[in-house]
């Protein structure tokens, strides 16, 4: 057998110098694996090239050295490179520290001139295979390094087959070959002004110069663009040894993974493309054969192959991707790299190659990318994509399809009668919480990634696109216009809330799949982590379903969604807009049994965990009637209604705000009007005391918003114990429960100390805290100039969505360090929408927090994340 189970020492070539393709290389041949002799050409050389004149000169020390590795070579195999006699011949291949596959060019079979093919053929004596070398050869070179274009070949050679009446290249006789070389040769001399280059040295050095360009091609650059490959690295140029895969029919090339890319499953998955060299595979003239052909055809190749699987998956802990090549039934391998894979294949081979022994727990976590994962939990669309009309923010994962409505009311009643909607609105507001609840998901015009419409969609597990600027609703015509299409109500449309991708009709779509896998990795993901992963919720529904994807407990009740059910509305109305104290204690007493209702659900679904209520933080406009509803009102009002509607628009103007966001709200809601919040402690102490007696354990933990100040907190603690006396003396429960801060104003990190003095706990709520560490507006900041820096790059990530850690990272650190210098004990968490951002957790597993808490499908992310974070703190 060509492999030798025993064969030597595996090494650890640097990538960063040889590429990947060289590295990987250089380590299987000197385990003893089959690998076609030959040397690699640093990334640094081409580095030197492309910072120097880039004239096609190389450096004259760079091609010495290059030379006498070629001799090298040429005394180890004893042939010169395009000997007439017998030649030598070589590929050039690129090569990337980074795998950027088929980004960048090679050329093989170089070394062939006229002479050298006829040699070729009778050294061989396979007059075919040397003339179908050399017009391979012509081909490529013509094409890499003479920069012309391919299809002219391509019809060269298609009209020779026409010809000759024959099926595919692979069929031409000698006769044919000379002619369609004799052809290429003039195509290029009529293009050119100059013939085709017969001395192989220069054929080489052009070709190593053409393989350093190619650093700088167009794909090559859009490629790293995409995949934040620095433009900097350079390729390597391997010089190798040609095998033959177009030899003859016990001859070939392949290429496979180790396991199947697509699901994880044991076992080769590849393809192999007899008497052919590689590039036909990728060329697509002729279709592969999967790789289990080999079994019979070959069994020799196929157990050789079976075993250089194990040991390459054994040495490199990891499922590879490998190209090989059969000469006359001898195999060598010509590269293998990290395979790419599916989300769903990740979480499985992370798993087997555990339980197999290859890498031990923290490999396997460390495997899956956490970003990966959060497509495997939610449906994604399959099959081939129709092109978008739109895109916006990617705001909430997942696929939707549905027919178009505009309005939340129209949506839920649409529902109801068993259709299927996607609600498009302008932006979204607390009062569409129920047509959001019956879409299937939802694509808005404006916002951001912690606006209404992501945060509650996020929540929901809901597909969600925000900020989508080509999107125009005209409501009252009953249609929209997204870019240059026009859309009206009842049309299909669906929604890609994972790139933020709008399609007109309707795409089809997958369910996710999590194998017990999936579980298992999490449990030992678990196992790492120091940081505690609580979630956001504000229903007992969607405590329960966080609880079942593993939360610890709830990071943050928003006490304001509780508000909106339409029944209760005009309650919250009166309690808003009342005038005195009566009034408005009225509207309380009516609120108050409602809220401790809310509360018992809660906790009984979070029973034995935390849950972190977060008191009443509306900006107040959201409260408030719309004037635009009560101005139509006036206008067909006639008498008592009339005088009504006027009070209200009174009373509404009164409150209005010019800037909701930085106004009356958080805990200066409760400066000015403390019975609200004194309802709210009542409402949670008294469903506390109910699961008491129910034999439940609830654990709240009672946290004030916008806390900016260390007097405020003190207010807040005060009013929080004003109401547990009162109620300890009406019942006789007592209720031992933190009070702790929200903090999301610049001044409460900087007071942290003075604050911690009356606070038990912390929780940052980055949302806010980035909006004013910025000063940007986190409703209109994404539409109006986010994108314009990250384009320009002025800034590297939407802080919104990745914790922006030089300014608001640092007044956490601010804020954590003073915090726990007043008090050690200090609990500090986080509970903005970075929380469930897998970059944002390793920051904040730097910045020594107790705990994330993010919407409930986040969880899991947050888990394997968290677990990463701590792998990586050491
Ligand atoms: C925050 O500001 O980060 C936060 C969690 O609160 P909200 O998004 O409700 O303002
Ligand atoms: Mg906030």
């Amino acid at each position: 057998a060509a492999v030798e189970a025993a064969a030597g020492a595996w090494g650890d070539a640097d990538r960063a110098l040889l590429g990947g393709k060289g590295a990987g290389l250089a380590d299987m041949s000197r385990a003893g694996l089959p690998v076609p002799p030959g040397f690699t050409i640093s990334t640094e050389a081409c580095r030197a090239y492309l910072h120097g004149q880039r004239d096609g000169r190389l450096d004259p020390a760079l091609w010495q050295e290059t030379v006498e590795h070629l001799h090298a070579l040429e005394a180890r195999e004893g042939r010169r490179l395009g000997d007439p006699r017998d030649p030598l011949l070589v590929s050039v291949r690129s090569g990337a520290a980074i795998s950027m596959p088929g980004m960048m060019d090679t050329v093989l079979n170089l070394g062939l001139h006229d002479a050298a093919a006829e040699g070729l053929a009778e050294a061989t004596g396979d007059a075919r295979f040397a003339l179908d070398s050399y017009r391979r050869f012509l081909q490529m070179f013509a094409n890499v390094v003479l920069g012309m274009p391919h299809g002219d070949f391509e019809r060269i050679l298609e009209d020779e087959a026409r010809r000759a009446g024959r099926a595919g290249d692979g069929e031409l006789g000698p006769d044919e070959l000379r002619r369609v070389i004799a052809a290429y040769k003039a195509h290029v001399r009529a293009r050119l002004g100059r013939d085709f280059p017969q001395n192989p040295l220069d054929q080489l050095r052009m070709a190593v110069v053409a393989v350093f360009q190619s650093w700088q091609n167009d794909r090559a650059i859009v490629y790293r663009r995409l995949n934040r490959i620095p433009d900097d690295l350079g390729t390597a140029v391997t010089v190798q040894r040609m095998v033959f895969g177009n030899r003859g029919p016990a001859s070939g090339t392949g290429v496979l993974f180790t396991r199947d890319p697509a699901t994880g499953a044991p076992g080769m998955v590849g393809e192999y493309l007899p008497r052919a060299q590689g590039e036909d595979v990728v060329a697509g003239l002729r279709t592969p054969q999967p790789i289990a052909t080999l079994r019979q055809a070959q069994p020799t190749v196929y157990a050789d192959l079976e075993q250089v699987c194990a040991r390459l998956e054994a040495h490199y802990g990891d499922v590879q991707d490998i190209e090989f090549t059969v000469e006359e039934r001898r195999l060598f391998l010509l590269q293998t790299r990290t395979a790419k894979r599916t989300a769903r294949a990740a979480v499985r081979i992370a798993h087997d190659l555990c339980a197999e022994g290859k890498i031990d727990r923290a490999a396997a976590v460390g495997r899956v990318d956490p970003v990966q994962l959060a497509q495997l939990l939610h449906p994604t669309f399959t099959g081939d994509l129709p092109p978008a009309v739109a895109t916006g923010l990617a705001a909430s994962p997942g696929a939707a399809v549905g027919e178009v409505c505009f309005d939340p009311d129209q949506a839920e009643a649409l529902v109801r009668s068993g259709h299927r909607v996607v609600l498009l609105r302008t932006e979204t507001a607390p009062d569409d919480i129920h047509g959001i609840a019956a879409a299937q998901g939802v694509l808005t015009a404006r916002g951001g990634m912690t606006c209404h419409a992501a945060i509650v969609t996020r929540g929901m597990g809901k597909p969600c696109i925000v900020g989508c600027e080509a999107l125009r609703i005209d409501e009252a015509a009953g249609l929209a216009r997204i870019g240059e299409h026009e859309v009206r109500a009842g049309e299909v449309l669906s929604l890609d809330g994972a790139t933020g991708a709008v399609y007109l009709g309707s795409v089809a779509v997958g369910e996710p799949e999590l194998g017990a896998e999936f579980e298992t990795l999490l449990g030992w993901a678990d196992a790492i982590r120091r940081m505690g992963v609580r979630a956001n919720a504000d229903t007992p529904q969607d405590a329960r379903h966080a609880r079942a994807l593993g939360a610890e407990g709830i990071g943050l009740v928003r006490t304001e969604h509780m508000f909106m059910a339409p029944e209760r509305l005009p309650v919250v109305h009166r309690m808003v807009l009342a005038e005195t104290d009566a009034e408005r204690a009225a509207a309380l007493a009516d609120l108050l049994p409602m809220q401790e209702e809310d509360f018992h659900g809660i906790f009984q679904a979070m029973d034995g965990l935390p849950v972190t209520i977060r008191l009443l933080d509306p900006p107040l406009h959201e409260f408030l009637p719309k004037i635009e509803v009560l101005l139509a009102r006036r206008a067909t009002a006639t008498g008592p209604e009339l005088a009504e509607v006027e009070e209200l628009l009174r009373k509404t103007r009164a409150l209005t705000e010019v800037n909701p966001m930085l106004g009356h709200r958080g805990s200066r809601l409760a400066v000015t009007w403390p019975a609200i919040y004194e309802m709210q402690c009542r409402a949670i102490i008294r469903a506390a005391a109910r699961r008491a007696a129910e034999g439940g354990d609830a654990r709240p933990e009672i946290m004030f918003p916008l806390i900016g100040m260390a007097s405020e907190m003190a207010a807040m603690k005060a009013l929080y114990q004003r109401v547990a006396a009162e109620e300890a003396a009406r019942s006789g429960f007592v209720l031992q429960c933190p009070i702790g801060a929200t903090i999301e104003v610049p001044r409460g990190c900087l007071a942290a100390g003075a604050v911690a003095e009356h606070a038990e706990f912390f929780s940052y709520g980055t949302n806010d805290l980035t909006q004013t560490t910025f000063g940007f507006s986190r409703d209109d900041a994404e539409a109006k100039f986010l994108h314009a820096y990250l384009q320009q790059g002025l800034l590297g990530s939407n802080p919104f969505e990745t914790l922006d850690r030089e300014g608001v990272g640092e007044l956490i650190a601010i804020g954590n360090r003073r915090g726990r210098a007043a008090r050690p004990t200090l609990k500090i968490g986080v509970c903005g929408e970075q929380g469930g951002d897998p970059a944002s957790i390793a920051m904040f597993q730097e910045l020594g927090l107790d705990y994330v808490s993010c919407s409930p499908p986040r969880v899991p992310v947050a888990r394997l994340a968290a677990a990463q974070a701590a792998l990586r703190a050491g």
